[in-house]
């Protein structure tokens, strides 16, 4: 089995809604993704998934809709009206679920097999330096 992984980081906002505790408050990370694709084989250019593609098209889908913009739960209101007002504010709603690391990380896992054609062997979302969610396709 071969296995290629690319990865890159992003800067975003999020809150979780309902939580108790720090991560109730507004605040940010600096996630850094790990995409995996495997296959048994491989292309006639002896590639499972070329590199440069694979990046491009993940990369540039987060840079438009998750990089310097604030995550946020589509039922959290009360911050999604307080932003709504200010000027230079992306927001990218996940509907009724929170912008946690692992509904992240399911999220970048079908964006990548629908945008690349291939389901990643899995995903893997750093949210800090010491902590990550994966999410690999399993239920
Ligand atoms: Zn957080």
């Amino acid at each position: 089995m071969y296995q290629i992984r690319i990865e890159f980081t992003f800067d975003s906002g999020h809150r979780l809604l309902d939580y108790n505790g720090k991560c109730a408050y507004p605040h940010g990370h600096t996630y850094r993704a790990e995409v995996f694709l495997e296959s048994s084989s491989l292309n006639e250019l002896g590639l499972v998934y070329d590199f440069t593609n694979l990046k491009d098209q993940i990369k540039n889908w987060v840079d438009e809709n998750w990089d310097h913009s604030f995550l946020v739960n589509s039922r959290d209101t009360e911050l999604i009206d307080g932003l709504g007002g200010a000027s230079f504010v992306r927001l990218f709603k996940f509907e009724d679920e929170n912008p946690s690391c692992e509904v992240m990380s399911r999220a970048l896992y079908k964006k990548t097999s629908e945008l690349c054609g291939i389901a990643p062997a899995k995903v893997r979302l750093w949210e800090s330096v010491n902590q990550y969610a994966e999410y690999s396709g399993q239920d």
